[in-house]
């Protein structure tokens, strides 16, 4: 009965004397604010990530922002007074949220910055696949196709820092081929909130403006893929002029092998996820986390972990159901 007693005191004393560390340590809590779930990939990285983190014991309030800065803004505030012990961020503008993270910061909740780089603030970490390579691939993919004539080059959106960093990667690959005359950049366009529509638009304008003169469309993902490859086909076009993209969405997967979309790039969203959810964790058990990289961000080197991409052509389409990202009866399904 004593030695209870005393075992009882000793565990009551502890939990007063850092009620907060012992619970949080071992059950954290996780806010993950995501610019928009709307798109097929995000929900994906939800779901894994939300599985990866609850494996690890911890709990998981999820927000979509959907393409809203201050809706992220005042979703991250509520976080924060939920009492999270770390947030892991989507951002939808990447220049904004520099205010709400110094409030975090307050707070002592950790920030990770997922997929995408917040700028100018004190976030903890950084995590995301290799954004320029990816960039080189897309280019390399369009170039491989169609290695003369006009390009048109189709930006992510303007207020993602990976739309920038997408670019860096693909001028890398066109530039030689820009400076031996091979190749002329027709035009170039970013595109708002990554839009399907606004990319058909920007296409079907752009065609119009050089009489269909467009043998090669740079797209940074597949979504924008998806209205080029529209405006194209709209003008008979489509599988005639090479096409690139990213995130191996299903309905591209679909347009390569159709043969209307070059190449995508895979980016396996479950290691992502997953890793994404052993950092956060680390990060409120004060563990050391396995940075390969570092970014400067206007106001720190954040400490990174890149992931490595891999290009996708008809060749090697496969992959994805060996890997688990597809089964072959969605693949082929209709
Ligand atoms: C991501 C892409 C995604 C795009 C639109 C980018 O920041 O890296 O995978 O397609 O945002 O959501």
């Amino acid at each position: 009965m004593k030695l209870l007693q005393t075992a009882l005191l000793a565990s009551v004393l502890a939990v007063l004397c850092s009620p907060a560390a012992m619970a949080d340590a071992k059950n954290p809590k996780i806010g993950f604010s995501i610019d928009d779930l709307r798109l097929e990939r995000w929900a994906r990285d939800r779901d894994y990530f939300t599985a990866a983190a609850e494996k690890l014991g911890a709990k998981v309030y999820v927000q979509s922002a959907d393409a809203n800065e201050q809706r992220q803004i005042s979703q991250i505030e509520n976080l924060i007074s939920r009492g999270v012990d770390v947030i892991v961020i989507v951002p939808f503008n990447a220049t904004v949220l520099n205010n709400v993270i110094a409030e975090a910061k307050k707070a002592k909740v950790k920030v990770v910055s997922y997929d995408r780089l917040i700028l100018n603030a004190d976030i903890d970490a950084y995590i995301s696949f290799d954004n320029e390579k990816v960039g080189e691939m897309q280019a390399e993919g369009v170039l491989k196709a169609q290695p003369k004539g006009n390009y048109f080059l189709l930006g992510g959106a303007p207020t993602d820092n990976n739309a920038k960093i997408l670019r860096e990667g693909q001028m890398k690959v066109l530039q030689p081929a820009i400076d031996k005359g091979d190749i002329k950049i027709v035009g170039q366009q970013w595109v708002k909130e990554w839009n399907p529509t606004e990319a058909l638009s920007i296409i079907e304008n752009a065609l119009t403006a050089n009489s269909n003169k467009i043998d090669g469309i740079v797209a940074s993902n597949d979504a924008t893929a998806g209205g080029a490859i529209q405006a194209l086909n709209a003008q008979k076009l489509a599988g005639k002029v090479p096409v690139s993209g990213q995130d191996a969405d299903l309905a591209a997967i679909k347009r390569v092998i159709a043969g209307t979309q070059t190449m995508t790039v895979y980016k396996p969203l479950k290691l992502i996820a997953s890793e994404a959810a052993k950092l956060s964790v680390q990060l409120v058990r004060d563990e050391k986390p396995a940075y390969n990289s570092e970014y400067d961000n206007g106001s720190k080197k954040v400490q990174t972990i890149l992931l490595k991409p891999t290009p996708l052509t008809k060749d090697n389409v496969k992959l994805l159901v060996e890997d688990g990202f597809y089964t072959q009866a969605q693949i082929d399904g209709q």
